[in-house]
């Protein structure tokens, strides 16, 4: 069996979970095989020094470009997001729902299901120029990740690409996002 078709096994399916009518995937079982949550980390990092690395020193010119920041959104983007920002020598910002940072902040809404949320990123956590990944465990409609996305923007730095553990390709969630993005199981 592939490693992706590993990974792919352990996800959890839930019918109506929140609610009736949605099937939720459940992300916590690879974390819960230290051998599968591993391969993922190996997929993401994989990709960031194999494709978006060398991508970003052939556009900017600059063979000394890195991954300054990963950023993380609440709540899920918080399990992978430090673990890869650690290992590449990055910085990790969260994105949190509205009213959980302290001190000045940005703000994006994004809709959710039924009517609009907001995210918020802390001012200064993010310094102009600097080149940004943003990380989900899941992409579904694309919301929640392009308004993390105009979060980074306000801060005046560059999404260069975006991470998801699944993409729920039918929704066509990536379309909305101008960076690339890289997801190691697609679901339908
Ligand atoms: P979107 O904004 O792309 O429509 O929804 C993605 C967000 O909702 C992510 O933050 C993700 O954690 C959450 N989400 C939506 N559906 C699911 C699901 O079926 N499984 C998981 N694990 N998260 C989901």
């Amino acid at each position: 069996m592939s490693d992706v078709a590993y990974l792919n096994s352990l996800l959890g399916v839930h019918p109506d979970f929140p609610k009736k009518g949605i099937v939720f995937l459940d992300i916590f079982p690879l974390l819960q095989d230290p051998v599968a949550f591993e391969t993922l980390i190996t997929h993401f990092l994989h990709h960031l020094t194999s494709v978006t690395l060398p991508k970003l020193r052939e556009t900017t010119g600059n063979p000394a470009a890195k991954i300054d920041t990963i950023v993380g959104l609440d709540a899920r983007g918080f399990l992978f997001g430090p673990l890869l920002a650690l290992r590449l020598g990055a910085a990790f910002v969260p994105v949190r729902k509205q009213g959980k940072l302290p001190g000045k902040c940005f703000q994006a809404q994004y809709e959710k299901e039924y009517g609009v949320d907001t995210f918020e990123m802390q001012e200064g956590a993010i310094k102009e120029g600097q080149n940004v990944v943003i990380i989900d465990d899941l992409i579904a409609t694309g919301g929640s990740a392009l308004a993390a996305t105009q979060l980074v923007q306000q801060s005046k730095g560059n999404v260069v690409q975006n991470l998801f553990v699944v993409d729920i390709e039918f929704l066509k969630g990536t379309e909305k996002l101008a960076a690339p993005s890289y997801s190691i199981i697609k679901a339908d």
